[in-house]
């Protein structure tokens, strides 16, 4: 399927709406979830246009996918949940329930409330 040049986060990653921005770099952009399910709820994104995690695999340069994990390893220490724990979460898809089409890491932390399951 095409990429959606419309989603959310590609008008986030355009500057055409805002974001409280958490991280940022060359290739990725981190922001708090507008509707956050733990007390810290990151959402780290490629700035390329890539739909899900399949896509990003499958098309995503090295560089590009290592950059997304080494951000993920910046963020969960600057927002302190390296300590505690948390999730790394991508729905994907429709059976995975994902809502905007453009690759996003849930990282969720900062309180254990069992298990999450939508
Ligand atoms: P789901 O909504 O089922 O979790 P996704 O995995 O696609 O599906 O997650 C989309 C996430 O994007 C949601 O957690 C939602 O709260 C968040 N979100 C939607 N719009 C914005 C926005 N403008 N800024 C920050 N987060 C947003």
């Amino acid at each position: 399927m095409a990429y959606d040049q419309n989603n959310i986060f590609a008008k986030i990653l355009r500057g055409e709406i805002p974001c409280k921005k958490v991280y940022e770099d060359d290739h990725v952009l981190a922001f708090e979830d507008i509707a956050p399910k733990r007390p810290v709820h990151v959402l780290v994104i490629p700035k390329g246009p890539y739909e899900d995690a399949t896509t990003f695999a499958a098309e995503a340069s090295d560089v590009e996918q290592a950059a997304l994990w080494k951000a993920v390893g910046l963020i969960v220490k600057q927002t302190g949940v390296d300590k505690t724990g948390y999730r790394i979460i991508s729905n994907t898809g429709e059976h995975g329930h994902q809502e905007v089409p453009h690759l996003h890491l849930h990282i969720l932390g900062g309180s254990s409330c069992g298990p999450m399951v939508k």
